[in-house]
């Protein structure tokens, strides 16, 4: 894996006498939102955490925890925890009413006993009527009850099945890819067709760069499914760092990757895939801590610029025929479609 930088070992040094400053409790929700506070890029978490901390000293585990749902989870584990504290939450009052029931039903076996008793002492007619009366009562109550709590069963059963259909779709819509951290291949799409130029734009407002692991399945035939794994993830990492904020970075397939770039003329795109391949076959990639690097990774790109007229299909083809003839001329290369 990657060496940490610096900044980040800095970083490290700088949390625990933080926390330990703010009374912070140490468990890893906390530890992670402490250090992206005291990372100090996460501009909105650092506001909530120092507002919060001019109302009181500490942040109290449910602020910490509440701080870390809203700032740094993904939507699809959001999902995850809504509908796990709603279930807890149903789980809680299944409970409730069960106990309700049992305490209602132990309170019945008692009235049932001084029926009998009182059937048997009764004197008069109207003792008699007076005792089945309140029996009757008796019974309507816990009848009652058991109603409650079939009712309450049967919501929570259609409230698990909503909360499970609501995971899928959630999972469905996610635009995420687990792995690399980046834009899946939908989120891809819906970006290209966010960032399209209208017509009427001029030539090169959006450029496209297609890239591809080379001889990926070699890495994975060596070194085995899970370190071809850690090395999409790796690659999604720089992908990640080299693009920032110039444009946007997707998984596009297996070992493939895209990026979208507005605003930029194809030299810039061409800089920047070139600054991605070197990153990549610089990148020190190790099976375990300690061994060495495994090397040889490298990637091969093709860049495209839009071309007025052209539609979404024909710009990513162009790109990704550069990237093939990348991959002819000897791989580990940048070539430019020349339009
Ligand atoms: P080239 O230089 O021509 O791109 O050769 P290559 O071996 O990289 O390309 P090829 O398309 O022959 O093989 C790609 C391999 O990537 C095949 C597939 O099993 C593997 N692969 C696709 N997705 C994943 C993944 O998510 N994890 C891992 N570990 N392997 C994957
Ligand atoms: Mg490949
Ligand atoms: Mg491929």
């Amino acid at each position: 894996m990657y060496e940490e930088d610096d900044r980040d070992v800095n970083v490290l040094k700088s949390v625990l006498p933080l926390m330990s400053r703010h009374a912070a409790g140490y468990h890893p929700i906390s530890y992670t939102v402490w250090y992206e506070y005291a990372k100090g890029q996460h501009t909105a978490l650092h506001q909530s955490v120092d507002d919060e901390l001019k109302r009181q000293e500490r942040l109290s585990v449910a602020q910490t925890y509440f701080l870390y749902t809203k700032h740094l989870v993904e939507p699809a584990e959001q999902a995850l925890m809504t509908a796990r504290s709603g279930l807890l939450d149903l789980a809680e009052q299944v409970k409730k009413a069960v106990h309700e029931v049992d305490v209602d039903t132990a309170g019945f076996d008692t009235h049932l006993n001084e029926f009998q008793h009182d059937l048997t002492s009764a004197k008069t007619i109207e003792d008699l009527g007076g005792h089945v009366s309140t029996m009757l009562a008796e019974t309507r109550r816990v009848s009652e009850g058991l109603g409650k709590l079939s009712t309450q069963l049967e919501q929570s059963k259609s409230e698990v099945r909503r909360l499970t259909d609501e995971l899928h779709r959630v999972r469905e819509d996610s635009q995420i890819d687990a792995l690399s951290g980046l834009l899946n291949r939908r989120g891809f799409d819906r970006e290209l067709q966010r960032l399209f130029p209208n017509a009427g734009t001029q030539d090169g407002a959006l450029a496209v760069i297609m890239l591809d692991i080379d001889h990926f399945k070699v890495i994975n035939d060596t070194y085995g499914h899970p370190l071809g794994d850690a090395v999409i993830s790796v690659v999604g990492h720089l992908l990640r760092e080299c693009v920032g904020q110039l444009g946007v970075a997707a998984r596009y397939g297996g070992e493939e990757f895209a990026v979208l770039l507005p605003e930029r003329p194809v030299a810039a795109a061409e800089d920047l895939a070139q600054l991605i391949r070197i990153r990549v076959e610089q990148g020190q990639i190790r099976r375990r801590k300690g061994d060495a690097p495994i090397g040889g990774v490298t990637i091969s790109a093709g860049v495209a610029a839009w071309r007025g007229g052209e539609d979404a299909g024909s710009l990513v083809e162009r790109a990704d025929r550069a990237l093939y003839a990348s991959k002819r001329a000897g791989r580990n290369r940048v070539t430019v479609d020349a339009g």
